[in-house]
């Protein structure tokens, strides 16, 4: 998974998030985080950046609409636990010329949104909370969202 990658899959785990309170398919932030293995402070630093106001949604008789978007957020968030799973090898050179094979890691909350997984394991920088230099020195290129 590249960086862009990361973030993509990242932001729309977020979106698929903020549907899901909305429409307060879950109450609070914390019980959808437990539901899908998401860090709490993630989930909780998302919702706050919205304006956190609720469009509940009568479960009972939701809309053809209603239902496919709260089937595709759950799929979305259920992506989540393959993601953690099977992450790519963090690639890092080793002497004698192999390459780690180690998962990349999950970075801490703070560091979401640079995207969930980093590009390397955690022995190799995976937990630095900036993006890795990259060959051809644009490092530190933030998108503006
Ligand atoms: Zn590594």
């Amino acid at each position: 998974m590249t960086p862009e990658q990361s973030r993509e899959f990242t932001a729309r785990l977020e979106q698929a998030a903020i549907a899901l309170l909305e429409m307060e398919i879950y109450r609070k932030p914390d019980d959808l985080a437990r539901r899908f293995g998401l860090p709490l402070p993630v989930v909780r630093y998302w919702w706050r950046q919205t304006d956190e106001k609720t469009h509940p949604v009568d479960q009972n008789s939701l809309s053809p609409r209603e239902g496919k978007v709260i089937r595709k957020a759950t799929q979305t968030l259920e992506g989540w636990e393959k993601v953690k799973r099977y992450r790519p090898p963090c690639g890092a050179r080793l002497p004698g010329g192999k390459k780690c094979k180690r998962s990349v890691a999950i970075r801490q909350p703070e560091g979401w949104s640079l995207g969930a997984l980093a590009d390397r394991c955690r022995l190799h920088g995976g937990h630095s909370k900036r993006v890795r230099r990259l060959p051809t020195g644009e490092d530190e290129q933030e998108t503006p969202t």
